[in-house]
């Protein structure tokens, strides 16, 4: 059985991790936006100068791009086995588009996994992250002694906050992802093809929510 899958999942909801944890359990391709974007850039394709020159006006990738180089990496033999991917689609249309192009190929979804974090624990997850400035390790501060500076357990740096992990701008991205992704998990809500997950849990119990679901 092929799996093609779209992952859903607001920032700190464990998006990344359960992408590999897939990758890895079910030898698919993880397969992110950020990832088509840097390989078609690199190799200086002519989508990739498109891309870029977006990018480099600070403006996002428009649909049509967005789809064209979709189709350009997917269309790959590496991705034949299944795949599964993460912040695409972003958009009604661009599900709409999506549709169309798997019905092309005779290729069809298999399910639409949207890991759901309760606001108050993502806030908690993502604005207690610390990150070592030297080494990059990232902690909770729930792990750390708060009797003393936060310091790094492997070479004592200090260790700082990301700026976007303040409770208020966590908060903010939170409320604009749940803005964003209602349309697109209602448009595969209508297919039969969303599966709601607790993401908010441990992320073994959360892959085993996903085996189920895939078995
Ligand atoms: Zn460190």
């Amino acid at each position: 059985v092929v799996l093609r899958l779209i992952l859903l999942g607001s920032p700190g909801s464990g998006k990344g991790t359960q992408a590999r944890m897939l990758q890895e359990g079910y030898q698919i391709v993880h397969v992110s936006t950020g990832d088509i974007l840097r390989r078609a850039i690199q190799a200086q394709t002519e989508l990739g100068r498109l891309a870029q020159s977006y990018m480099d006006d600070g403006n996002l990738v428009p649909d049509d791009v967005m789809l064209r180089l979709v189709k350009e990496t997917l269309d790959a033999p590496r991705y034949e086995a299944g795949y599964v991917l993460d912040g695409f689609p972003r958009t009604v249309p661009q599900s709409t588009a999506f549709e169309s192009m798997l019905l092309q190929w005779g290729a069809a979804l298999t399910a639409v996994i949207s890991l759901e974090v309760n606001r108050e624990v993502l806030i908690h997850r993502l604005s207690g992250r610390r990150v070592c400035p030297e080494c990059a390790t990232t902690y909770h501060i729930d792990q750390l002694d708060p009797s003393g500076e936060l310091r790094c357990t492997r070479d004592g740096a200090l260790l700082v906050q990301r700026k976007d992990d303040d409770a208020q701008a966590v908060a903010i991205r939170f409320d604009a992802f749940e803005r964003e992704t209602l349309p697109l998990k209602q448009f595969y809500r209508d297919r039969g093809l969303l599966r709601e997950i607790d993401g908010s849990r441990a992320t073994g119990e959360v892959f085993k929510d996903i085996q189920r679901i895939l078995a």
